[in-house]
């Protein structure tokens, strides 16, 4: 079947992370020279964050008819087998340990550096007051759609999944009617991957104008103040996501790192540019299928859950955070406080949301437990924004690494995609296995 999408060039990745190079520069350019108001607000508030909320507002427009198509699709022919509940245990084993790997390192680097023992903070202050947390059973009965509608308008992930899964499963028992709507489905996919073609060509720009508008706001002073804290977050994160992740490629995935990395930088940037591993998703799919060699109907199901449930960035700075505050108070967590942050915070990621700062709201669930109060949040509130961002990248890294690694057990996954450096560079979209 020849399709569409064949004749959109995808986007020179190059050419993103010129983008990403020139926004950082052109934001650090304006925020040390400090332009007269008018002209600073019309470039940043008015320029530049135009550009980058237009394109993020078109990669959001994309997740939940990419989600639901793809993951209809996905689930349609791994239905019948049985395989999707093997699929889906096996990678949400790996969410499970990698988060709570990645929050004990965070703790481990965090106490032995003594992070915020000598803090002199109190001159750090904000308006923060704590947002209510749901409740664990709460969290977990909203993972069900009443109204699959409804968890589609307002961009429920996990509501979207069990629905999409549930329709994809019943498609493949429906027989030869069943095999009409996939039909159907199929095609609406080939359009739609189209479609994200067409709009991740705007990424350099896109990538551009995000980066410049947060750039000439950061407050670097802030992050003077916070030096262990900050530093502590971005080196675990780095370790976890270069070390942890390139190990758990080799050892579980006989798969080589280099290649992984190489691939996937553009959705490191996206990601980083965005702070988001929801509007991430079609990136991360995007890779995954056409460069790494997951099979589409793998990749359809574990990109997407991984987004909603699998944080291990997110977890690294709350095992940290939560340390740091502690250290401020003047609080003892001890070894049994510090094995229920592991577990709080695992559970704390997997109900993070991946939008921007989410994060955040949910380390006061973690502080809650462990007695630390979440008025320590207000600390490190102000250095939050580059930490989303980092911690966004690894979160993303973790979703397609689990996905390779799930895929390869399961013999989903095309190993001469992988090895292909450029694989996914010439088509939008692969055959499906
Ligand atoms: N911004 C993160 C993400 O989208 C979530 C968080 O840690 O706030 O993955």
């Amino acid at each position: 079947m020849s399709t569409q999408a064949a004749s959109i060039k995808p986007v020179d990745t190059k050419k993103i992370l010129i983008g990403m190079l020139f926004g950082t520069i052109v934001g650090l350019i304006l925020n040390f020279l400090q332009l007269p108001k008018p002209i600073d607000t019309f470039l940043v508030d008015g320029i530049f964050s135009f550009g980058g909320q237009v394109f993020i507002t078109l990669m959001k427009m994309l997740v939940v008819p990419v989600v639901f198509i793809s993951l209809v699709c996905g689930a349609s022919s791994l239905g019948e087998s049985g395989k999707i509940g093997r699929i889906g245990a096996k990678a949400l084993f790996l969410y499970i340990l990698t988060t709570a790997a990645a929050i004990s390192l965070g703790i481990f680097f965090a106490t032995t550096l003594n992070i915020g023992g000598s803090a002199q903070l109190a001159h750090v202050q904000s308006n923060y007051v704590a947002p209510p947390v749901p409740s664990l059973f709460d969290t977990f009965l909203k993972m069900f759609p009443s109204n699959p509608f409804a968890a589609m308008a307002q961009g429920e992930m996990l509501q979207i999944i069990i629905f999409s899964v549930l329709v994809g499963v019943a498609i493949s028992f429906s027989g030869e009617r069943g095999q009409r709507v996939a039909d159907l489905l199929h095609n609406m996919n080939t359009v739609v991957a189209t479609l994200v073609t067409m709009i991740f060509r705007l990424t350099p720009y896109g990538v551009f104008f995000l980066l410049a508008s947060l750039f000439a706001r950061v407050g670097f002073q802030l992050i003077g103040d916070l030096l262990g804290y900050f530093f502590t977050v971005v080196g675990v994160l780095i370790l976890h996501g270069l070390v942890v992740n390139g190990f758990l490629l080799v050892v579980l995935g006989r798969l080589n790192p280099m290649m992984f990395f190489k691939k996937f930088y553009p959705v490191m940037v996206f990601a980083f540019s965005t702070s988001s591993s929801t509007a991430t998703i079609p990136v991360t799919l995007d890779t995954t299928e056409n460069k790494l060699g997951v099979a589409k109907n793998v990749a359809s199901f574990l990109i997407p859950l991984g987004a909603t449930v699998n944080m291990n960035g997110t977890a690294i700075m709350q095992g940290i955070a939560t340390v740091f505050i502690a250290h401020v108070y003047g609080i003892e967590i001890g070894i049994a406080g510090y094995l229920t942050v592991v577990l709080m915070a695992t559970i704390a990621a997997i109900g993070t949301a991946g939008i921007p700062s989410v994060g955040l709201i949910t380390l006061v669930m973690v502080l809650n437990q462990v007695g630390v109060p979440a008025d320590g949040i207000t600390l490190i509130i102000g250095v939050d924004r580059l930490l989303d961002m980092t911690r966004t990248v690894v979160n993303t890294m973790g979703d397609a690494i689990v996905a390779c690694i799930v895929a390869k057990s399961e013999d989903h996954f095309d190993q001469a995609t992988y090895d292909d450096p450029n694989a996914g560079l010439q088509l939008s979209s692969q055959p499906e296995l």
